[in-house]
């Protein structure tokens, strides 16, 4: 069996896996994110000492981390965390870092494309070429996936940050985000739902009207991705949308959104098709690492 080293590098913590798919995982650790100079030893050293410990070798390792990160392998930054709000990662060269302490080749994309192949291979997107994995949590961001490929273009897909309708009547909230305050994330992420509501958003119960504003927002996004990506499946992971009854809320507005122009039987009448949770559930991230890994083997 073939054996793959994966990253999951988030904002709190770098979640890292030996596995060859989900049934087979040899070793899992949590590394907290520091520095680069403190945990990114930390994520080598679990995976030497996971070689020596098991007896076996790794054949490549998948990166997927937070951004903004250059993906484009002309550009001499190719490989690093650039403008990151996390100053400790700022210009941080992180494929070479993996490719000199480890000797293997290196598969580097966001923490969303990530996800997105893992669902693709293992989770609710598998037989489907062209969709997105969009996760709501602390962040929101999303995984473009086509033609059986995390898009790129200029830099990487940030619909996270992308423009919505906002009724300041319905919500008189100003937004979270700190480039555009009342973007997707700066309405509908978890730290703005707290925001808003003064407490955190699994501690509001689903009838709460916070749930009615968060669905409009989430099938508002959904609605803008279906009509510019033309997904076969967009999966919705993340904390936010665990709460009871928000996925059937946002797949009912989203139909009334796109207004029947979009005249797909799946959009239609198997809604609950198009649009669902992740396959993975919480490991699609670090389970799509794995794939990322494959896609270099
Ligand atoms: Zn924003």
């Amino acid at each position: 069996m073939a054996w793959f080293a994966g990253v999951e590098a988030g904002g709190t913590k770098f979640n890292c896996i030996v596995a060859s798919d989900p049934k087979n995982i040899v070793n899992e650790i949590r590394i907290p994110t520091t520095t680069p100079e403190e945990t990114l030893p930390k994520v080598i050293q679990f995976f030497q000492e996971t070689e020596i410990s098991k007896g076996i070798k790794l054949s490549s390792i998948g990166l997927g981390f937070f951004g903004p990160i250059c993906l484009d392998k002309s550009q001499e930054h190719y490989g690093w965390i650039t403008s990151t709000p996390k100053l400790a990662w700022r210009n941080t060269p992180v494929v070479s870092y993996f490719q000199e302490k480890m000797d293997l080749p290196v598969s580097f994309d966001t923490d969303v494309a990530a996800a997105a192949l893992g669902e693709g291979k293992w989770g609710n997107a598998r037989n489907c070429r062209d969709f997105i994995y969009l996760t709501v949590g602390t962040g929101i961001g999303g995984g473009i996936i086509s033609d059986g490929h995390p898009l790129h273009g200029m830099i990487h897909p940030e619909v996270g940050h992308m423009l919505i309708p906002h009724d300041r009547i319905k919500d008189p909230f100003d937004g979270v985000c700190p480039s555009h305050k009342d973007c997707l994330e700066g309405l509908a992420s978890g730290p703005s739902i707290k925001a808003r509501w003064g407490q955190p958003a699994e501690t509001l119960s689903p009838d709460h009207p916070a749930w009615s504003i968060e669905s409009d927002y989430l099938a508002y996004a959904l609605a803008n991705m279906t009509l510019s990506y033309s997904p076969q499946r967009i999966i919705l992971g993340g904390g936010v949308m665990k709460i009871p009854g928000l996925l059937e809320t946002i797949q009912k507005k989203l139909v009334q959104f796109l207004g029947g122009y979009v005249q797909s039987d799946l959009i239609i009448n198997h809604t609950e098709d198009f649009i669902q949770l992740p396959g993975l559930g919480d490991r699609a991230g670090v389970l799509g690492a794995i794939a990322l890994a494959q896609t270099n083997s």
